[in-house]
């Protein structure tokens, strides 16, 4: 089926009938997470439709401790099978030592982010994201399938708002990530990231809004 076809059959559906239709369409699925403020909803939903999916982490090493004890507490809650995926040493220790993410944070985030992904890319057909059109410009634009490049990105949240996805967290009792109630809407790298609403707090005084994986 072409994408056009695609989207015009998974434009009818919610989320969850959506992840369960894929499941008909493709077969070999990449589902990474980055244990955010709103990751929690995806992770249910896979929990409930596909338990045995493996869950992509990438692990910049720049993540917030309070995302990595989350990532544990839920990976235990809802019995989630999570692999942790890194970038080399050797750029990463690169990134360290030169501050990248200050200098060059589109460098920064293609070592530590893009090139992990694109190793791992090769092998799967189709690509799970949680992105939502409402958080920003960029976002605004995408339907629920896209090409990019050689492989197809798939958002089941895509005509979802960020208080719908809360609100589904609060009435399944599931837990925050622990930033929210301090301000974070968005949680990202340490460096690059402090509490603001929505994405503001992302990237602040830098053009950048976007770390290039979804670009
Ligand atoms: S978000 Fe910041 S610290 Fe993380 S990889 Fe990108 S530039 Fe580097």
């Amino acid at each position: 089926m072409n994408l056009d076809n695609l989207n015009k059959k998974y434009l009818l559906l919610n989320p969850e009938q959506r992840i369960q239709e894929l499941y008909s369409d493709f077969s070999k699925v990449l589902f990474t997470s980055s244990f955010g403020t709103t990751s929690v909803f995806l992770l249910h939903l896979f929990h409930k439709i596909k338990p045995d999916e493996t869950i992509y982490f990438l692990d910049t090493t720049y993540h917030f401790n309070e995302t990595i004890v989350y990532k544990e507490h839920l990976t235990k809650l809802l019995n989630l099978k999570v692999i942790d995926i890194k970038p080399e040493e050797w750029k990463n220790k690169f990134t360290q030592q030169d501050k990248t993410w200050n200098t060059d944070p589109d460098l920064c985030c293609s070592i530590n982010k893009v090139e992990p992904i694109d190793k791992l890319k090769s092998n799967f057909e189709v690509w799970v994201s949680g992105l939502m059109s409402s958080q920003n410009k960029h976002r605004g634009k995408l339907k629920v399938f896209e090409q990019k490049d050689d492989i197809i990105k798939f958002y089941p949240l895509i005509d979802l708002t960020e208080k719908e996805v809360l609100n589904y967290i609060k009435e399944h009792k599931l837990p925050e990530h622990p930033l929210l109630s301090q301000g974070y809407n968005s949680v990202g790298c340490f460096h690059c990231t402090v509490a603001g609403k929505g994405r503001s707090g992302r990237w602040v005084n830098k053009s950048k809004t976007e770390c290039g994986l979804h670009l």
